[in-house]
């Protein structure tokens, strides 16, 4: 099973993302967390993009994207699968689809790019928040300046593209909640998929 993560900057991904994996391992069901971008030689060319300044033209930072994820689901995606682990996975292509979609590349096309070489996940779980509190959470929960792609303009962008999104395995949770009520809900949408979690 295939369960990821998605939301803009400071919506809670990587705590829930965290606090699933616990919850499964804790349930003795073999799971595995990851995240995009990766640690790999694209996410980090990626990551070194973020902070410096000016950014890598949008085609050129999708092809990273793409490039980055090929590697991810080769070495860890697909064989966590293929041994009947559960995978959480800390953003994928939706994110993809909405950050680069709000540069102005097609999310649609984004959307038959990936899903021509990356597995579909079972389940999203798509956190929503408006954007100048995830604001707020990134300069206090971080104590740093959001980064250049934490402007608000932009990442208002991307909130809207998140909200175009849709597929009948993504489902919106609203990340205001304290992090046990969010954690009960995406759990609620976790658990049938997982029978072996009781
Ligand atoms: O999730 P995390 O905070 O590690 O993401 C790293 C950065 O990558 C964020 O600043 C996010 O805005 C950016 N990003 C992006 N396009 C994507 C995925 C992430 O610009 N497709």
């Amino acid at each position: 099973r295939l369960v990821v993560v998605e939301g803009v900057d400071g919506s809670g991904k990587s705590t829930l993302a965290a606090a699933l994996h616990r919850r499964l391992t804790g349930a003795g069901v073999p799971s595995v967390l990851t995240f995009e971008p990766t640690t790999g030689p694209f996410g980090r060319r990626l990551r070194e993009s973020f902070t410096s300044p000016g950014r890598l033209p949008p085609g050129e930072e999708l092809a990273l994207f793409l490039a980055d994820r090929r590697e991810h689901v080769a070495q860890v995606i697909a064989p966590a699968l293929a041994a009947g682990k559960v995978v959480v996975c800390d953003r994928y292509y939706f994110s993809t689809m909405a950050y680069q979609g709000a540069r102005g590349l097609d999310p649609d096309e984004i959307r038959r790019t990936n899903e021509a070489f990356a597995p579909v996940p079972d389940l999203v779980l798509l956190l929503v928040l408006p954007v100048a509190e995830a604001l707020r959470r990134i300069r206090e929960k971080r104590g740093e300046a959001p980064n250049n792609f934490e402007a608000q303009a932009d990442l208002e962008r991307v909130a809207a593209a998140f909200d175009r999104l849709e597929a009948p395995f993504l489902h919106r949770l609203d990340a205001r909640q304290p992090a046990e009520v969010l954690l009960e809900a995406a759990w609620a949408r976790v658990r049938p998929l997982v029978p072996a979690a009781g």
